[in-house]
């Protein structure tokens, strides 16, 4: 294809959609111009800043006939930071679009027409994360701290998330102006120089309890009694003050060495009443609200009576599978992480949960060596990364048709291709239900419940 527009062309468009990273398209001949910033249902004067063979990128110039659904974004720093990307659609809007976005993926991805729900989403959607990662950095000499600016590594100083706890302002806020007489000089990423790259904050939504993992350059903190005093201070429901030590040059956040400042190695969190043992490293879902939500829906679909086999692929610390066993018969979880599955056996023995089994290891290669030993389910649970299910993990369900399967994903797209290959082999989609785990970002969670017919 030929770009039918070139660079600081100027021209004026009407913006039909949304991609997944929030940016509005607009379609110039059938070509697509990704335009940061507009929203469907709008015409804007925008100026072309890039092509390339196949879409293009433009800013925009003028908004000429503005969406009924634009509101200003609350945050100032909304147009710099990458942690959100919807702020400038009303939250009502921003459902719509999801529920249209799912809609459309169904039929034009998967050709699927089923009933696609509107998105349950929050009656407060502001302050929702149960973890903030504050990267510290300088600007000449001055201490920063906030969030990444979208796609790259500079940090937009602010004082305040929206999305984020309490816990983390007061982070942003009152650790920043201490960090010299602390001792934690913050890193810069690009002289290596300093000490302090990151702070972590969890909190559990049910029992308030707070950890905070400080990630530091070296291993050795010299003012470990003041830094643990001006942390309570600032955060007096802390519970737990981890040290974790990061001496790689790298993006990733955590190095390999956990060590306990001060408090507990965990904090404690109850998901429905599952309560769950959340370490610095482990994965949890980070809205609390609507993870309920969620896997309710889940259970909901799963319609469990008790007598049922239940196998919960992609199961992670063993979430849904704990949240199942108590209303099946037996669970079984499969997780490619060993970490994972490690917390899972230690999250289903705290709290007594002994008719679950779980095992380390690719989901398509660990299920078809249960079916081939007898280990058989009625109800099966899949929730797979964004690329979704492994081709042979669709065959060995079309082949073992276990009667029933509820598919969670954070991947439309993916989502109705996979559905679509379960219709093939003798599924029928019954209901679809998006659930809005986070507000304000482009990202739409999907619960679907298959039957055989
Ligand atoms: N169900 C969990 C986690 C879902 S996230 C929850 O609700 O909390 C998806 C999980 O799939 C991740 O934990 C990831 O490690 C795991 N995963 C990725 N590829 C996998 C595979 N091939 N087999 C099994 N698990 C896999």
């Amino acid at each position: 294809m030929t770009a039918p527009v070139k660079k600081n062309d100027r021209l004026i468009v009407h913006i039909e959609d949304l991609t997944h990273d929030g940016a509005g398209v607009a379609k110039v001949d059938g070509y697509p111009l990704f335009i940061q910033g507009g929203l469907p249902n709008e015409s804007a004067e925008v100026h072309v800043v890039k092509t390339l063979k196949n879409y293009g990128f433009a800013k925009i110039v003028d908004i000429k006939e503005s969406s009924p659904d634009r509101v200003e974004a609350p945050c100032p720093i909304f147009d710099q930071c990458g942690g959100c990307q919807l702020q400038h659609l009303s939250y009502e809007g921003q459902l719509k679009w999801k529920q249209n976005m799912v809609e459309n993926v169904m039929k034009r991805i998967g050709k699927i027409d089923v009933p696609v729900l509107p998105v349950k989403g929050m009656q407060d959607p502001w302050h929702y994360r149960n973890k903030a990662q504050i990267p510290f950095g300088v600007d000449g000499d001055v201490p920063i701290a906030g969030f990444y600016k979208t796609k790259s590594h500079h940090i937009v100083d602010t004082n305040r998330c929206l999305i984020q706890g309490e816990e983390a302002d007061a982070i942003l806020m009152g650790l920043k102006p201490k960090l010299w007489s602390l001792g934690l000089t913050p890193y810069d990423e690009i002289s290596q120089r300093g000490i302090l790259r990151h702070v972590v904050v969890r909190k559990a939504r049910t029992t308030n309890e707070v950890m905070v993992v400080l990630v530091t350059k070296g291993r050795k903190l010299k003012e470990k009694e003041a830094i643990i005093k001006a942390i309570i201070e600032l955060i007096p429901n802390v519970k737990s003050i981890m040290h974790n030590i990061n001496s790689q040059d790298t993006n990733v956040i955590f190095g390999n060495d956990t060590l306990l400042l001060w408090g507990k190695e965990v904090i404690e969190d109850y998901i429905g009443d599952v309560r769950f043992e959340i370490s610095a490293r482990s994965f949890y879902q980070v809205n609390p609200i609507q993870t309920e939500v969620l896997y309710e829906q889940a259970l909901d679909y799963a319609a469990l009576t008790g007598k049922e086999t239940v196998i919960d692929a992609y199961c992670g610390i063993g979430t849904i599978s704990l949240f199942m066993a108590k209303k099946a018969k037996m669970v079984m979880g499969v997780e490619i992480v060993p970490q994972a599955i490690a917390d899972a056996k230690r999250n289903a023995e705290i709290n007594h949960l002994t008719n679950t089994f779980f095992e380390a290891g690719p989901a398509e290669e660990v299920i078809p060596r249960w079916y081939k030993e007898g280990k058989t389910a009625d109800v099966l649970m899949v929730d797979p990364p964004r690329k979704g299910c492994d081709e042979a993990l669709l065959t060995t369900i079309i082949e073992q048709k276990p009667r029933k399967v509820v598919y969670v994903s954070c991947n439309p797209a993916t989502l109705a291709r996979d559905l679509r290959i379960l219709e093939d082999g003798g599924y029928k989609t019954q209901q679809v239900q998006p659930v809005d785990m986070f507000p304000h970002t482009a990202h739409c969670e999907v619960v679907a419940w298959l039957e055989l017919v």
